[in-house]
């Protein structure tokens, strides 16, 4: 395997909802690593779709789409930030909409190969964790520690309801609910690199457990595989 010389590659893959962002965050603040949001990578594709009044089905498109986007994470203090095009859109991306059009967007071939090389070279020099749909299967199958982090549809529906509402958006928690069971949908039936759990991946069920919890687990287990290298 390739030598990393800042830290290991840390996998968190699961479903919409299930606080893999919160948790990766977290995680990574206690480790010194970076935090790196791929589903923000997405968001901002869809957003520059919508902007521009492509359909996602429509592949050409897409493949211009992706030929010319500007897309880069920046982080300060821990905070990702997400520009397209250096317009910042960390606000703009956050909305529901925007949620079902990076899932629109994520079946696209030319997207999926984009961000691919987008995605393997912000992790390329270690020491981050990425979470995501794919991350320990396509884009780190060789990742130093793999979670899948997933959450009952109830608990995943009522969690980001709660983080919508706080961020002043008027949302309801039915439709919020439909919109994540209908994202699993998606993300897991698509033809390129569905939502699964890699077969090394540690499973974590958080639907009862804290954030500090899961956190605590996960760096028993971090703390583990790094005494095993
Ligand atoms: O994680 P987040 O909800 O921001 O992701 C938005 C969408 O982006 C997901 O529903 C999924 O369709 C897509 N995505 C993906 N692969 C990733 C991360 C996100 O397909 N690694």
């Amino acid at each position: 395997m390739q030598k990393r010389k800042k830290g290991l590659v840390i996998a968190i893959d699961g479903p919409s909802g299930a606080g893999k962002s919160t948790v990766a965050r977290v995680l990574a603040e206690r480790l010194g690593y970076t935090y790196i949001d791929t589903g923000a990578l997405y968001r901002a594709i869809g957003w520059k779709a919508r902007q521009e009044g492509i359909d996602p089905a429509d592949e050409q498109a897409m493949e211009r789409l992706c030929m010319e986007i500007d897309v880069s994470l920046a982080n300060t203090d821990g905070d990702p930030g997400i520009y397209v095009d250096n317009q910042d859109v960390s606000r703009a991306i956050r909305t529901p909409e925007m949620g079902m059009m990076a899932s629109a967007v994520s079946k696209s071939p030319a997207v999926r190969a984009r961000l691919l090389d987008v995605q393997r070279e912000l992790g390329a020099g270690g020491g981050v964790v990425m979470d995501g749909r794919d991350i320990g299967t396509v884009i780190f199958p060789d990742a130093d520690v793999k979670f899948y982090l997933d959450a009952s549809a109830e608990e995943r529906g009522r969690r980001r309801y709660r983080e919508l509402k706080d961020a002043g958006l008027a949302v309801d928690l039915a439709t919020i609910t439909g919109e994540i069971l209908e994202r699993d949908h998606q993300d897991s039936g698509r033809d390129i690199a569905p939502l699964s759990r890699a077969a090394d991946a540690l499973p974590v069920d958080s639907s009862r457990l804290s954030i500090e919890d899961v956190v605590i687990g996960m760096l028993a287990e971090v703390a583990k595989r790094r005494e095993e290298k």
